[in-house]
């Protein structure tokens, strides 16, 4: 089975400024298409660094992946580090320095003499298109290893990796297939749902399945391996229906889908509107919901009426009603998810209000306390949550919790 190992090259990945967003998603992409990362070296600007990480990236796998230090200051040697890896010079090739020139040209600017450096390739070797900057990737082979270096750039390593890497590693050999497929879940804790998966979830099955779990999105990645595609895109298939049986309406979605916008896309299939009341989320829930392309196709309204007033001036919540029963309520929240669905004349509308604490909880309502409430022209259903761990945690959760009620309202109303 072809492996891969990636290597992550750059002072600021080692000194807490800058995180390593790339390795996860060059893990996944790469497993999409079967092939799997089997370590990750991260090293510094250091050139002995990262040669050595190179060849031992190498003695582990059979693709290896690299990025960072493709930048045109000194402190970027990544080309230089290839140049020794190889044996062999680096060359400016004149059509990538004319590439580079009529970037800067494109934007008023005379190339910086510096930039030369980023139409070098080792000797050998073969640059990488890169459509959104001025640093090419490399390609180069050494003893049927395969290398592969984008620059450091998140947006620029994603574009080079789809446009000029993924294609390349298309598999050839007959050794072997891994296929994921992901099923995404929300609305059990992650032991209630392993409880209904049984023995599904022992090590060494094939398929595989691991749980992973963010904001209450459980995430079971089956993991098919066989000899061929088919057979293991099959055995993948067949263990995903398994789950759709054992696991009902918990499942929301596949591989990258999230909440927002499957339902999202369930409101815009069937020509529905949704606006929303918010308090303790501050925003959250408009922000998910319009994180979706289109939504203006079915988003109409959203009210942050964070403070008592904001409530009676802005959605018209009676002033008394939340004396009586507190801004954290049953009542509150019902009244503001039905006023606001009447103000928007929307088809749906969701309220949120909660205490996020650290501070503001007190016995009877403590931190992690929220009422969320959906209502369409006839019902309206309130839940009442406790969230825990952090203010973000808690905000977040009742934000996905508030979307997975509604998208549990539709499935029923699709019955
Ligand atoms: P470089 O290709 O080394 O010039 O990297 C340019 C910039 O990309 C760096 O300054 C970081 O902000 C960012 N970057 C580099 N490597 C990574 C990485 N592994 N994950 C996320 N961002 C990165
Ligand atoms: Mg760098």
């Amino acid at each position: 089975m072809i492996k891969a190992c990636i290597v992550s090259i750059g002072n600021e990945l080692l000194n807490g400024h800058t995180t390593d967003t790339n390795c996860p998603y060059i893990c996944g992409r790469l497993l999409s298409i079967g092939i799997p990362v089997v370590g990750v070296y991260t090293v510094g600007d250091d050139i002995k660094q990262i040669v050595r990480s190179l060849k031992l990236a190498a003695e582990d796998a059979d693709i290896v992946i690299v990025t960072g230090g493709l930048g045109p200051t000194d402190d970027d040697i990544t080309r230089q580090a290839f140049a020794e890896l190889l044996g062999v010079k680096l060359q400016v090739k004149p059509a990538l320095l004319k590439d580079i020139r009529k970037y800067f040209a494109d934007r008023g600017l005379t190339m910086p003499e510096k930039n030369t450096i980023q139409a070098c390739v080792p000797k050998g070797a073969s640059a990488l298109d890169n459509p959104f900057g001025t640093a090419p990737g490399i390609f180069a082979k050494m003893k049927r290893k395969l290398f592969f270096s984008m620059p450091g750039v998140p947006v620029e390593m994603k574009e080079m990796l789809e446009k000029s890497v993924l294609p390349r590693l298309t598999r050839k050999d007959g050794t072997g297939f891994t296929i994921v497929k992901k099923i995404r879940c929300f609305g059990a804790g992650e032991s209630a749902l392993a409880e209904k998966l049984g023995n599904l979830l022992e090590r060494g099955r094939n398929p595989l399945i691991n749980i992973t779990v963010s904001s209450g999105v459980i995430t079971l990645h089956v993991v098919a391996s066989a000899r061929t595609k088919k057979q293991a895109e099959q055995m993948a298939k067949k263990t995903v229906n398994r789950l759709r049986l054992l696991l009902g309406n918990l499942i929301f979605g596949v591989d990258d889908q999230t909440l927002p916008e499957v339902v999202g896309h369930w409101l815009m299939q069937h020509r529905k509107t949704i606006t929303v009341a918010e308090s303790c989320t501050g925003g959250l829930l408009t922000k998910l919901i319009t994180d979706v392309p289109g939504a203006s196709d079915y988003f109409t309204h959203g009210w942050i009426t964070y403070s008592n007033q904001s409530k009676t001036e802005l959605l018209g919540v009676p002033k008394k009603l939340i004396e009586k029963h507190g801004a954290v309520s049953e009542q509150v929240a019902s009244a503001m998810a039905i006023a606001a669905r009447q103000k928007a004349k929307s088809d749906y509308a969701i309220a949120i209000t909660g205490i996020a604490g650290p501070a503001g909880g007190s016995k009877q309502k403590p931190v992690g306390l929220v009422y969320i409430s959906v209502c369409d022209g006839d019902n309206c259903q309130t839940k009442k949550c406790l969230f825990s761990y952090t203010r973000d945690l808690i905000r977040t959760r009742a934000a996905l919790t508030a979307l997975n009620m509604l998208r549990l309202w539709s499935s029923r109303t699709r019955r």
